[in-house]
């Protein structure tokens, strides 16, 4: 037999919120899990419904113990000042001494699961245009004259600019998987200098300014060196270089920096861009968003950059941040600390 010394300290290490109460429904014990998550005393002689507030719970419990069996339900409730997904489960107590009830959070989950189920909408919706564009164009060049050369090579222009969309966007979700996987499997960090890899990122930018005429200048000390996982710094840069020069005017300037100041390594990029507005600032690390879809679609962009190079501050213990007002330009960070 366990004693009830033992039980209390079994209800104290539960993660689930355990309630106790009688067949009044008047709650005779409740662990510190329940009592967090409702904001009650572990020796209060409240109702169930008074404590909780839930007509749902409430009506679980009559019923478990009306027809004497356990019962399970899934139930969202307010709780610790937040709306929180639980699944419950009611065992009645031997001899009609009342009831036992437990509630497993399983929020953090619902959450997840929205999110993939928004992750593979969104996907989706980013492939659909450029497969019917792709689909469409190749239809119409199967019914072109062979002699009309100016057309099919229009057409087999709007092809190509569409299977690169695709091959980007393929390319982000690729690195945005190694990424999560590096979430579990942290990747090789070493001591490195820094210029090499931001001078790797601006050489591989330095086409697409050039067509725009924008000069991208690089600005980092030869000797600066932070622990770090080379490849997606470069990515990182690369990123936001990238946004640099296609979201400034021809003939602009792009600038690439990094320090070390106060514990920090700081890489930033500065444009004198058409910059953001607040409203949209802080949400563009998201994934997916877009300030102008139709601007950023036209530049091949589907949203993702941002929120890769936020997921690479994060696996340095770092974070990403902008700073921007419409029309003057951005400038964008990476924050990693040194030590
Ligand atoms: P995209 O591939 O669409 O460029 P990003 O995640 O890189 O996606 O950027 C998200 C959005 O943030 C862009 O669609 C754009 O509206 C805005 N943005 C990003 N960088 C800049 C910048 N340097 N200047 C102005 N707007 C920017």
């Amino acid at each position: 037999m366990v004693s009830a010394g033992c039980l209390e300290a079994i209800l104290n290490t539960l993660s689930e919120g355990v309630l106790i109460m009688d067949e009044q429904l008047l709650l005779q014990a409740v662990n510190p899990k329940a009592q967090t998550l409702f904001g009650v005393s572990g020796d209060c002689s409240r109702s169930l419904l008074e404590a909780t507030r839930s007509i749902e719970l409430e009506t679980l419990a009559r019923q478990s113990l009306e027809r004497n069996r356990s019962e399970e339900q899934d139930i969202t409730l307010y709780a610790a000042g937040e709306q929180q997904h639980f699944h419950v489960r009611t065992a009645p107590l031997p001899q009609g001494e009342g009831l036992a009830m437990s509630l497993a959070e399983f929020t953090r989950l619902r959450k997840l699961e929205q999110v993939r189920k928004d992750f593979a909408a969104n996907v989706s919706h980013e492939l659909r245009t450029p497969i019917q564009l792709i689909k469409g164009f190749a239809e119409t060049l199967l019914d072109s004259l062979p002699e009309d050369t100016e057309r099919i090579r229009h057409y087999l222009g709007i092809i190509l600019k569409n299977a690169q969309t695709m091959e980007h966007l393929t390319a982000d979700l690729l690195t945005l998987v190694s990424l999560e996987e590096g979430d579990r499997i942290p990747f090789a960090m070493q001591e490195t200098l820094v210029y090499p890899l931001l001078q790797e990122a601006a050489d591989l930018v330095e086409p697409a300014a050039r067509k725009k005429n924008i000069t991208l200048s690089l600005n980092c000390p030869a000797d600066l060196k932070a622990v770090l996982y080379g490849p997606f710094i470069i990515q990182g840069a690369i990123n936001l270089l990238d946004n640099g020069v296609k979201y400034s005017p021809e003939g602009s300037k792009v600038r690439l920096e990094a320090t070390a100041q106060a514990g920090e390594l700081v890489i930033a990029v500065r444009d004198k861009g058409i910059g953001i507005a607040p409203r949209h600032l802080k949400r563009i690390f998201e994934r997916f968003y877009r300030v102008d879809p139709a601007r950023s679609r036209s530049h091949g962009g589907a949203g993702l950059g941002l929120a890769i190079v936020r997921h690479i501050a994060s696996i340095h213990r770092g974070v990403a941040e902008a700073e921007s007002h419409a029309g003057e330009g951005s400038i964008f960070r990476i924050r990693i600390p040194l030590k």
